[in-house]
């Protein structure tokens, strides 16, 4: 299957695409995930895609636009994929189509995840993720079994640079003014399914299991 996963910042779309990807033995793309990557090791792409990411701002759509390309192209996407966190503009909507006619993989489903924001406002302040495998915490919804320490492979955690108030705020003005367009592009061919986010996570999980057909 060919899933997008979409919703605003602290929707809970790293923690419901490590089901997906789980359930599904399907690769998890998240542009998020590649940009901070690139970050880290400091590459030009990195270098220009940090100052933007710090204020909660989009990436330029043909930078993303390219790095989602080639990694569709990999080998282990033959079997479907999910992507998470892209599109998020109509353009880069309109760039996977034609990337996905390309290599002759439609989307098959999008699942929507729809928050309030102070429901937001507490998952991203509290969010912790693991320095070394991403895994993803909470302070007080989701604690490690040591402080600061990940369960998974025992790396420090870190709150992201981006996880604040202030750029929660400029991430959801960029979520409706880019991203709602994008959601649209797919509501008019009848594949957004929406879900109610801010149930408990295993009621979250069971919603999306079914949108799936599972
Ligand atoms: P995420 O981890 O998906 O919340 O993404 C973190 C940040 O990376 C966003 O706030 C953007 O600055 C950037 N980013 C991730 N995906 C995209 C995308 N598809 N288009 C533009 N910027 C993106």
């Amino acid at each position: 299957m060919n899933i997008l996963i979409m919703g605003p910042a602290g929707s809970g779309k790293g923690t419901m695409s490590d089901y997906i990807v789980k359930e599904f033995n399907i690769p998890h793309i998240s542009t998020g995930d590649m940009l901070r990557e690139n970050v880290k090791n400091q590459t030009p792409l990195g270098i220009q895609a940090k100052v933007l990411m710090d204020q909660g701002k989009l990436v330029p759509d043909d930078v993303v636009n390219a790095m989602v390309k080639e990694r569709l192209l990999q080998d282990d996407c033959k079997n479907g994929f999910l992507m998470d966190g892209f599109p998020r503009t109509l353009n880069q909507a309109q760039a996977l189509e034609e990337i996905c006619a390309t290599i002759g993989k439609p989307i098959d489903k999008v699942i929507n995840l729809e928050v309030d924001f102070d429901a937001l406002a507490t998952r991203i302040t509290g969010r912790r993720v693991c320095k070394n495998c991403k895994a993803t915490y909470h302070i007080t919804f989701n604690k490690p079994i040591v402080e600061g320490i990940c369960d998974i492979c025992g790396s420090p955690l870190v709150q992201r640079s981006d996880d604040t108030i202030e750029q929660l705020k400029v991430r959801l003005q960029e979520h409706e003014k880019n991203t709602k367009p994008a959601l649209e592009f797919y509501g008019a061919k009848g594949l957004v399914q929406d879900i109610d986010a801010s149930a408990p996570m295993e009621t979250v999980w069971a919603s999306i299991k079914s949108a799936l057909g599972k």
